[in-house]
């Protein structure tokens, strides 16, 4: 009986010793200092218009720098923050900080571009989000029609009708909308038709493919000529290559955003990035040439 019971114990310790939990502490604990540690920071990623290259946009993306851990992925800490209860207080200081910023941007290729930020539906469908966002943005001075709003697809399908009454909301008071990672979630074509919101982002698994797989192409350009006729704007995520710009742009895709253009830059960096490129529109821009 000694033995077997040492047998059983020795198992549970190989089995927990297998469970990642045991070997690594539990990261939601350390989720929780982080902000107040000054872990969370935002960067912030470029957004062009295809045809020009003229930056028309910037998307704030929350980064967790942890002191063992390194660089945690939002796409790890960011469910695990919808699963404890961390989002909205997470997701508002996100806000905040992306919108103080962007109302503070006076390089001449920043000044007044508009700027994304990425929401979690457990935000949406916290009570008052609406008023939440029009406190920020007399807080932080930015203009309503500077801020654009990311929602993933998937996240809408879920509660239709009152995630689609918020939308109208936020929309009449002039904040914009943009559908996140499209093409990937289950929408039909009744639902787009209908959904109040401005932008769809192809999402980067169809641009990764463009040009020469046929069938990202074929969604590319459905999903570019479907959401134009319907009102939409069309942005492309995750732009790595020249060809895959050029492609794009031949079938009217209006803005793209990706590494081709500029990685997401902390917000000092993003200054510097800035005033390098409007030296270099100084410089060949035609109407500033000497005659
Ligand atoms: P997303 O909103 O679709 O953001 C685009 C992701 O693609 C970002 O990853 C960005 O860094 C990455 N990316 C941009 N250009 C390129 C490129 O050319 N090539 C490749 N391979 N990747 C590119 P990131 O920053 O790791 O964010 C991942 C996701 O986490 C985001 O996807 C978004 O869904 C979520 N997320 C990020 N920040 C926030 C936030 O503040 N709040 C919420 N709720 N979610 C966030
Ligand atoms: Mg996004
Ligand atoms: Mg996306
Ligand atoms: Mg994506």
């Amino acid at each position: 009986l000694v033995l077997l019971n040492a047998t059983h114990r020795l198992d549970r310790a190989v089995l927990r010793r297998k469970d990642d939990a045991f070997v690594k502490p539990p990261l939601v604990a350390d989720l929780k200092k982080a902000r107040s540690r000054g872990e969370i920071f935002l960067v912030y990623q470029p957004q062009v218009n295809l045809a020009d290259e003229e930056v028309v946009g910037v998307e704030a993306l929350v980064r967790w720098s942890h002191p063992i851990r390194g660089l945690v992925s939002p796409n790890e800490f960011i469910p695990l923050a919808e699963a404890h209860g961390l989002i909205n207080s997470l997701g508002s200081w996100v806000l905040e900080e992306a919108c103080r910023q962007a109302a503070s941007w006076d390089e001449d290729v920043l000044k007044g571009v508009a700027i994304s930020v990425n929401v979690s539906p457990l935000q949406l469908a916290a009570p008052g989000f609406a008023d939440m966002v029009q406190q920020i943005e007399h807080k932080t001075g930015l203009a309503t029609e500077r801020l654009i709003l990311e929602i993933t697809e998937s996240s809408m399908v879920r509660d239709n009708e009152r995630g689609f009454r918020l939308l109208d909301e936020l929309r009449r008071r002039g904040v914009h909308i943009a559908i996140d990672d499209f093409g990937t979630g289950y929408s039909s074509l009744s639902y787009l038709r209908d959904l109040p919101s401005d932008y769809l982002k192809i999402d980067r698994s169809f641009v990764r493919d463009v040009p020469g797989k046929p069938e990202a192409e074929a969604i590319a350009r459905a999903v570019v000529a479907v959401g134009k006729s319907l009102g939409y704007q069309i942005v492309a995520e995750g732009i790595e290559t020249r060809q895959q710009a050029d492609f794009l742009q031949s079938i009217w895709c209006d803005k793209g955003q990706g590494y081709l253009y500029a990685h997401p830059m902390r917000a000092g960096e993003l200054a510097d990035w800035a005033r390098k490129r409007t030296r270099r529109v100084a410089e060949t821009s035609p109407q500033h040439m000497e005659v």
